[in-house]
């Protein structure tokens, strides 16, 4: 090609109205239990699952010539061991890089417990049958995510990618302070949360193919009981695969880990707010949006979260005499002590970026991420360009923030005994954290003087009624 045509097809692919195609696939795989096996989310249910609700999904995305691949998958936490595996498998097979792969959970509390995943929950509670069935399942479902994955990339035909970004409003702050005392859950009107719903949509002859949606907020509207479901986001999913028939969506968490869906309690309640979420894709599909010119780039980055001052063998043993969690959490420790000779100091902690040029940069952040991060990272970077997600790639526990940790309560605490951390983090996390993701997107991403501000981290005042119960 002559120099001047190379500028004309420049000018052509630039143009308004002509989108460029890039090659996008999806697929889906049903990961619902086939035998018994126990749920996990919840640190008092007894015994294996009662019933199914609604099947379980993973749902993949590739993007690209150079695939980027998500997989969302309907469970409370794919831990590393499992991503580790998946990705072992995938460069065997050569069907895609792997190391531009993102697994990410919906956090539904109505799925199999994994190996590997917050061990406390069960250990010492579980028989030997029960534990060989969760790895029974995990191996499964391993093979399913690989399968999906491949099948997502194998899908790949040119479409018109776009994004934009809505507005759901059924999440609400969860950590219930009086005095500045947590005092357990509950809606907490005036605490922050992130309204905003970042939306992905791939077409093909005008119609839709993919969608893939981020929300921040804890799938437990179902309530505890021991039965199957997806919770809200696979209800969305499922609504959305409804509004666009032939579409495969995929939902993603934000930084929604003290965030919960208001009101909360039942499977009705993870529909309504399920076709709340579809109801908030459909409206940013009719755009206008911004369309996406070819995949990302993938950067990346494995920190280590220092954890606060580790307490020695004399606590453990005196803790290890009681019962319950605390005591199993202790004689755990013990054994740690005695394989290893000691006990992390700090968690590892693997972040990834997909940057689309300068239009949009995706994050993805392990683990259950206090909405402070949100509130911090879309307040000091440009919002209008940038998507968190949560529960990517291990779900290695809560990550507070430093107001958190300094309220205590759950997700800075009693959080790290159900995964098997010997304490709490060091408040240094959060300046860390922010800072490795800031340095992965790098300074064309920082908000500028025309960034409007945030509007989306308090709930309007007019919506409280109707997410009281
Ligand atoms: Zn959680």
């Amino acid at each position: 090609m002559n120099r001047p045509l190379l500028i004309a097809a420049a000018i052509l692919s630039a143009a308004p109205g002509l989108a460029v195609e890039v090659p996008v696939g999806v697929a889906r795989v049903d990961v619902t239990p086939t035998h018994p096996v126990v749920l996990t989310g919840y640190g008092h249910r007894v015994g294996e699952f009662q019933g199914v609700d609604a099947p379980l999904w993973a749902r993949a995305m590739a993007i690209g010539d150079d695939p980027a691949v998500i997989v969302a998958v309907d469970n409370c936490g794919v831990p590393t061991p499992v991503v580790a595996e998946v990705r072992r498998r995938v460069a065997e097979s050569k069907a895609f890089d792997p190391s531009r792969l993102v697994v990410a959970s919906t956090h539904t509390h109505n799925a199999p417990q994994l190996a590997g995943y917050a061990p406390l929950i069960w250990e010492g509670r579980d028989t030997p049958e029960q534990r060989q069935h969760v790895a029974d399942y995990t191996a499964w479902l391993t093979g399913k995510i690989v399968e999906v994955a491949t099948a997502a990339v194998r899908d790949r035909k040119p479409a018109e990618l776009s994004w934009g970004q809505g507005r759901a409003t059924f999440g609400g702050n969860r950590r219930l302070m009086i005095d500045g005392v947590w005092k357990g859950f509950a809606f907490q009107e005036k605490a922050p949360v992130d309204h905003s719903m970042p939306a992905m949509f791939a077409r093909r002859d005008g119609k839709l193919v993919a969608v893939w949606a981020n929300y921040a907020c804890h799938c437990t509207s179902a309530g505890s009981e021991n039965r199957v479901g997806p919770d809200w986001a696979g209800f969305a999913a499922e609504e959305i695969e409804r509004d666009a028939p032939g579409a495969t969506a995929v939902i993603t968490i934000g930084c929604g880990a003290d965030v919960g869906p208001q009101p909360t309690g039942n499977v009705g309640l993870s529909r309504r707010h399920g076709r709340a979420l579809a109801d908030a894709v459909a409206a940013v599909a009719k755009g206008p949006n911004v369309p996406l010119s070819a995949g990302p780039e993938v950067v990346q980055a494995t920190i280590e979260l220092p954890l606060a001052s580790v307490p020695g063998r004399e606590h453990w043993e005196k803790e290890a005499k009681r019962e319950g969690f605390e005591g199993r959490h202790a004689r755990r420790m013990l054994a740690q002590l005695d394989r290893d000779g000691k006990l992390p100091a700090a968690v590892p902690y693997p972040i990834a970026a997909w940057r689309f040029g300068g239009d949009l940069a995706i994050v993805f952040l392990p683990g259950e991420v206090t909405v402070d991060y949100a509130v911090r990272l879309k307040g000091e970077m440009d919002w209008t360009r940038l998507w968190i997600n949560g529960w990517s790639n291990d779900v290695p526990g809560y990550i507070p923030s430093k107001r958190v940790l300094a309220e205590g309560g759950y997700e800075p605490d009693f959080s790290q005994i159900y995964y098997g951390w010997p304490t709490h983090y060091s408040p240094d996390v959060e300046d860390l954290l922010v800072s490795t993701v800031e340095s992965l997107l790098g300074d064309g991403f920082r908000k500028t003087a025309d960034t409007p501000a945030p509007d989306f981290f308090a709930v309007p005042e007019a919506l409280l009624p109707s997410m009281r119960k």
